[in-house]
């Protein structure tokens, strides 16, 4: 939503940590989660009179990444130095690339809430990550830790053209990016862990003015949701400021997520003059057209094609489709679901609800459901042919979760008696008893109270612990109910 009688326009950076077993110039690995300062070396505490060296198959997935994005990868790169101060970054400078990015121009198609959007992007380029101060809960503590692990780390950086028009349109536009690069295995894109992180540029301006307003740019982002939520303050406080006749400065700001405002944090006098200069240790590169191609020929199938696929090909809805193939690994475990036999609505449904609602709930990624594919098949094959009621495959799917693959759902289910009651000989008691105890529900129905019906069959279904055919046990109740 953009304020009343203005538009927004918004432009993203994202940062992006790349899978490499090593970091960018040296060999320390590329890890998240060791002992602080246990991953360093001379190169990425940048010790005088070292020298970079620059990893290739960084190289490789920074092109992989522009390849994904649409962009048009450089014949030839260079690498720069951007200077700045800050405690985290020991040589006083960074590697980046300034005037010659390895990959150019490029585009996504977002799913956007008013449709689908091309969203151009500028140029996606290679550098290193800086340390990571670590500042103390300890009240009025005067000190800071810095941990140089993550110095080093080779990211790519996706700046976007300020073609998004809406803080919905951004956050679209940031879960296509994800999904991209995931699929195309550059990165594991996790947030919480600062593998992927967005900066924000937002400015407003009358619609069909033809000049952008001046922006304002937000950093210290740390979910799709925050972004979101800071573009919608940021453009509403923009209006405030230029409906009462001011003008919005151009500051840098962060994101206060508990306050749910924006800080300046610094102005455009203060801001950095970063003194680009060429790396004068790595030559440029030469990205060999071949190299290319092979990496080009190598890219697996994209979301959107994958999506288009599921909906054409295996009847979903497109909601559905979109849903399963925006995580490449939730579209894995459909696919294995799918290669033990069940329909792809089947296999639809059990990801969504069951798997899906419990990634969601204890933050777990879809990879550690992947081994569990054949027991969840066969979880579901039973409630499909009736052997279990749907609540108790809930039950077992829930078992299946906390039991080694070589527990067998065939047993447990015989060992528990979880099979389903569809004998309606064996309901008959069951049904006597929740009519004896229930009068005044019995009172409803005869009375002409239709839903009754509905919290009978829940109470047979209570009795028989989610058991019963929940037919069967209507036309049981309705049998009984209508004997005179
Ligand atoms: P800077 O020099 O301040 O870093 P850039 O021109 O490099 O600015 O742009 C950085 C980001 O800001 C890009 O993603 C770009 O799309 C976006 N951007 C540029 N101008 C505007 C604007 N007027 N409103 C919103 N976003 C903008
Ligand atoms: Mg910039
Ligand atoms: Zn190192």
């Amino acid at each position: 939503m953009s304020p009343a009688g203005w538009e927004i326009v918004i432009g993203l950076e994202v940062h992006v940590q790349l899978k490499t077993r090593t970091k960018l110039f040296c060999g320390c690995p590329n890890k998240y989660g060791a002992d602080p300062n246990s991953l360093v070396c001379p190169i990425c505490l940048g010790m005088p009179g070292v020298l970079p060296v620059l990893n290739r198959q960084a190289f490789a997935l920074a092109v992989r990444a522009g390849l994904a994005l649409g962009c048009e990868v450089a014949a030839v790169t260079k690498f720069d130095r951007k200077n700045y101060f800050y405690p985290d970054l020991p040589k006083g400078y960074q590697i980046s690339q300034f005037d010659r990015p390895l990959n150019g121009k490029g585009s996504i198609e977002v799913e956007a809430p008013q449709g689908k959007k091309r969203i151009g992007i500028t140029r996606v380029h290679l550098e290193e990550d800086a340390g990571k101060l670590i500042h103390p809960e300890t009240e009025g503590a005067d000190y800071s830790f810095v941990d140089f692990n993550r110095s080093g780390v080779p990211l790519v950086e996706i700046v976007s053209e300020p073609d998004m028009r809406s803080p919905e349109e951004a956050y679209a536009y940031l879960t296509t990016v994800k999904s991209l690069l995931q699929y195309v295995d550059v990165s594991d894109c996790d947030m919480e862990k600062g593998s992927l992180r967005c900066d924000a540029n937002v400015s407003i301006r009358r619609p069909l003015a033809p000049e952008f307003g001046t922006k304002t740019e937000i950093k210290n982002l740390n979910s799709f949701k925050a972004v979101a939520k800071a573009l919608a303050y940021e453009a509403a406080r923009h209006a405030e400021i230029l409906e009462k006749g001011g003008r919005v400065e151009q500051v840098t700001l962060t994101w206060d997520a508990v306050a749910e405002k924006t800080n300046v944090l610094r102005s455009k006098e203060e801001a950095h003059d970063y003194r680009y200069f060429p790396e004068p240790d790595l030559v440029p590169v030469t990205a060999d057209p071949a190299f290319v191609a092979r990496i080009r020929e190598a890219l697996p199938e994209a979301p959107a094609a994958r999506r288009e696929r599921y909906a054409k090909e295996l009847g979903l809805t497109a909601y559905d489709a979109g849903v399963l193939t925006a995580d490449k690994e939730v579209a894995e475990l459909f696919d294995r679901l799918r290669a033990e036999g069940l329909a792809p609505k089947v296999a639809a449904n059990w990801v969504m609800k069951h798997v899906m609602a419990v990634m969601n709930e204890r933050h777990l990624p879809a990879t550690e459901f992947l081994g569990k594919a054949r027991r969840i098949a066969e979880a579901a094959k039973k409630v499909e042919a009736k052997e279990i009621t749907g609540q108790t495959g809930a039950e077992v799917f829930a078992w299946i979760l906390t039991t080694p693959e070589t527990a067998s759902v065939e047993e447990h289910v015989r060992k528990q008696g979880l099979a389903q009651v569809s004998d309606a000989g064996a309901l008959e008691e069951i049904v006597r008893g929740v009519i004896a105890k229930n009068p005044k529900i019995v009172a409803d129905f005869q009375g002409g109270k239709a839903a009754a019906m509905q919290a009978l069959v829940g109470q047979v279904m209570r009795e028989t612990k989610g058991k019963a055919n929940a037919t069967v046990a209507r036309e049981v109740l309705e049998r009984q109910l209508a004997a005179p």
